[in-house]
C-alpha cells in the first residue's frame, strides 16, 4: 500500500469464516473501513467485528443473504449511511454441494447457481452504480480453479464459477472507462470450513496434484485480495489471479 493510496471502506460478503474473514482482516491492517455480511453466525460477526476493529478502522457487520436482492440493496444503503461509500467489493460468499450429475437434483443445481453468481450479481448490482458516479471502485470477485477447468461432481459450482469469470471480464469493460477495476481470483484447495469435509482419498488426491506439496491458507488468499485492491494494482483489470499452489500448471 503506497502512503497516498486511498483506501476507503470496503464491503466483504461470506465474511465471518475462511477466505472471506481473512480478508476482512487483511483490509483491516491495509486501513480500510470494512463491511461484512453474514448469513446466520451473529456470534463470529462480533468476534470478527472486535478483531478487526483492534486494527484501528471502523468495521460492522450485517447479517444478509446475497441470494436476496432487496435485503443485499439494503445492505449496501446501510453501509454507505454507517461507513460512507463503498471503494471496494469483495465477493466471498459461496457455498458447494457436490454430487455426480446424474445424482445432482435441481435444487443442488440451483441453489448453488443462486448464491455464488445470482449473489455475485446482486451484489455488484448493488454497489457499482455508486461507484461510477464517484468515477472510481474496485471489485474483486472470488472464482475458483473449478470455474477454469472444471471438477469432476462438481458441474454445479464449477458453471457458477465459469460464470464468475465472464461477469467480472465482461464488467471490467464495461465500468473501466468510469476508473472502477474488477479481477478475479481463483483459489486453488484452500484449508477452510468448505473443504474440511472433503474424504480423505479426495484431500489425498488433490494434494498429490498440488505443486506446492499442500493447501493453501486463507491469508494467502487474503493477502492477494489486499494487493488487487490496493493502489499497487492501479493498472490491472479484467484479470484472473489463480492462487493454487500450481494445480493448473
Ligand atoms: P466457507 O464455506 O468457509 O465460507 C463461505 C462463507 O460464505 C460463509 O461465511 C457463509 O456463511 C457465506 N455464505 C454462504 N452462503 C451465503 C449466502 N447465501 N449469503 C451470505 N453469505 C453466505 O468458504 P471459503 O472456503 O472461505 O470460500 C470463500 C469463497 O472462495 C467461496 O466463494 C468459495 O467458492 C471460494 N473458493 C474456496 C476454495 C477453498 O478451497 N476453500 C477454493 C476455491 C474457491
Amino acid at each position: 500500500m503506497t502512503d497516498d493510496a486511498p483506501t476507503g471502506v470496503a464491503l466483504v460478503t461470506g465474511g465471518t469464516r475462511g477466505i472471506g474473514a481473512a480478508v476482512v482482516l487483511r483490509l483491516a491492517a491495509d486501513g480500510h473501513d470494512v463491511a461484512f455480511c453474514h448469513r446466520s453466525s451473529p456470534e463470529a460477526a462480533r468476534d470478527l467485528e472486535k478483531q478487526a476493529g483492534e486494527l484501528g478502522v471502523r468495521v460492522r457487520s450485517w447479517r444478509t443473504d446475497v441470494t436476496d436482492p432487496g435485503a443485499v440493496k439494503d445492505l449496501v444503503t446501510s453501509v454507505q449511511a454507517e461507513l460512507g461509500p463503498i471503494a471496494t467489493v469483495v465477493t466471498s460468499a459461496g457455498i458447494v454441494r457436490d454430487r455426480p450429475l446424474v445424482m445432482m437434483t435441481r435444487d443442488d443445481w440451483r441453489h448453488v447457481l443462486d448464491v455464488n453468481l445470482d449473489g455475485t450479481y446482486n451484489v455488484c448490482r448493488a454497489a457499482v452504480f455508486a461507484m461510477m458516479k464517484r468515477r472510481a471502485g474496485c471489485v474483486i470477485t472470488l472464482s475458483s480453479v473449478a470455474g477454469v477447468q472444471g471438477n469432476a461432481t462438481q458441474t454445479n459450482y464449477s458453471a457458477s464459477k465459469a460464470g464468475v469469470i465472464g461477469f467480472t471480464k465482461a464488467l471490467a469493460k464495461e465500468v473501466g472507462p468510469y476508473g472502477i477495476r474488477a479481477n478475479v481470483v481463483a483459489p486453488g484447495f484452500i484449508e477452510t470450513e468448505m473443504t474440511s469435509g472433503l474424504p480423505d482419498p479426495v484431500r489425498e488426491q488433490a494434494l498429490a496434484r498440488i505443486p506446492l506439496g499442500r493447501m493453501g491458507r486463507p491469508d494467502e488468499v487474503a493477502d492477494l485480495v489486499g494487493f488487487l485492491a490496493s493502489d499497487l494494482a492501479s493498472y490491472i483489470t479484467g484479470a484472473v489471479f489463480q492462487i493454487d499452489g500450481g494445480i493448473l500448471g
